[in-house]
């Protein structure tokens, strides 16, 4: 398949021998100038046995070599100015309001903006003001988000709510014929684009894998315009952002009330012994169980390894006949669909790694953290997984149980930051 240069925003990788059609705006430099590649910003040390460097840091978007070429589309499009593009008829809270107003007017102002909402904030409705202003002004918008399952569960009610170009992106979907004014992708994707969008949103930016990941930031400057804003959200902002929050250097809102007003529900800590620990279904996992089958509810049960699985879903089924429990890991190929069948109500129980810990909705979960001091649970995740729970306006409570052998220091922060949040 050729490549179609012909997309405003976009930018590729090309060998060295290849040429490219004449096109207003389209550019080509060396894709590695005095040892940084272009693409991603990392040094570039490794060699192919023909002594050619290529860049290991971006390797899984397709090698870049010496020799190659970067080519990027630098032509202003013109979008159209939306009249009318909103179709969302919902209302924000009085508290959602004032952030949304924060960030229509960083917008105006080619200002970045920070917003530290608790998980059930309703963080995306608040967003709307912002795009709307854009349309309405003839700019492009991308929203990045972590993980493919996150974007695609934000892509209909995005598409449900403008009436606008839109576009889905991620790793597992076909290319987009059109570029569209409103992209929703995930953060990879943002690799494929120079100075495209005028306002880019970075969904969970403390998420895996985003955080310390210098290639992946690189590449948010790269497709963010000169003169368009970066709007971070996040439940718990990395310091390096509040501090540049704090210095005024970027804009800033919080929004620590859920968006039907409840609070966080205050996490049980449940001290198991060491031989406790270590069984795959204890007593207060089998009383939590019992008590979320007659209140109606669906469990979420966490374990720290993705090989853990096996073992305690077959424990849990035997312990439990009665009900439909399965599991899913990032590396299983069903995990879209299992998503979806819990989220159907087609399963009762679903243990899983952290995965799920953020982005994905469900009504009426309970949670349970099984072997919580594990190294893996780090207060943000910690959070993230409580804030799965209780997240619809008709039943804003729930239980959410830490089981635990040794109380780490996470444990002890994740309580502290889930209080402050409430207060
Ligand atoms: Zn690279």
């Amino acid at each position: 398949m050729s490549t179609d240069f012909t997309q405003p925003g976009r930018q590729w990788v090309i060998g060295a021998c290849e040429t490219i059609p004449i096109i207003p705006g389209l550019i080509k430099k060396p894709a590695i100038k005095k040892g940084i590649c272009q693409r991603c910003g990392s040094q570039v040390s490794a060699k192919l046995p023909n002594q050619h460097f290529y860049c290991r840091a971006c390797l899984e978007l397709g090698r870049v070599v010496a020799e190659d070429w970067l080519v990027q589309n630098l032509q202003i499009k013109h979008w159209p100015k939306l009249a009318q593009p909103c179709l969302w008829a919902g209302q924000l809270t009085d508290q959602q309001s004032l952030v949304a107003a924060d960030l229509v007017e960083s917008l105006q102002k080619h200002r970045h903006h920070l917003v530290e909402a608790v998980t059930g904030a309703g963080k995306t409705e608040m967003l709307f003001p912002a795009i709307i202003w854009a349309l309405k002004n003839g700019l492009r918008i991308a929203i990045a988000a972590p993980r493919i399952d996150v974007a695609i569960e934000l892509f209909p009610r995005l598409q449900a709510a403008f009436d606008c170009s839109i576009g889905l992106r991620h790793g597992q979907t076909e290319p987009l014929k059109i570029e569209p004014q409103l992209l929703i992708c995930t953060t990879h994707q943002l690799f494929k684009y120079c100075q495209a969008f005028d306002l880019l949103i970075i969904d969970e930016v403390d998420a895996f894998p985003f955080q310390n990941n210098e290639p992946l930031q690189f590449a948010v400057k790269q497709a963010v315009r000169e003169t368009g804003s970066l709007f971070f959200l996040t439940a718990t902002p990395p310091d390096k952002l509040l501090k540049a929050a704090q210095n005024k250097k970027i804009g800033y809102s919080s929004l620590h009330r859920r968006f039907h007003g409840h609070h966080l529900p205050i996490p049980r800590l449940a001290y198991c012994s060491r031989s406790q620990i270590k069984e795959l279904c204890p007593a207060v996992v089998k009383s939590t169980l019992l008590k979320a089958e007659r209140a109606g509810k669906q469990v979420l049960v966490f374990l720290p390894r993705i090989a853990q699985l096996p073992e305690y879903l077959k424990a849990y089924q035997r312990t439990f006949p009665k009900l439909r429990i399965a599991s899913v890991s990032a590396e299983d190929p069903d995990r879209l669909a299992k998503i979806a069948a819990f989220r159907e109500k087609k399963l009762d129980v679903l243990l899983t790694t952290t995965i799920l810990e953020r982005g994905v909705t469900f009504k009426s979960v309970w949670v349970i953290v099984w072997q919580a001091e594990d190294a893996i649970y780090q207060t943000a995740a910690l959070v993230q997984i409580a804030g799965r729970v209780g997240r619809a306006a008709d039943d804003p409570d729930g239980i959410v149980l830490f089981c635990y052998h040794r109380y780490t220091k996470y444990l002890r922060q994740t309580m502290r930051q889930i209080r402050r949040l409430n207060r």
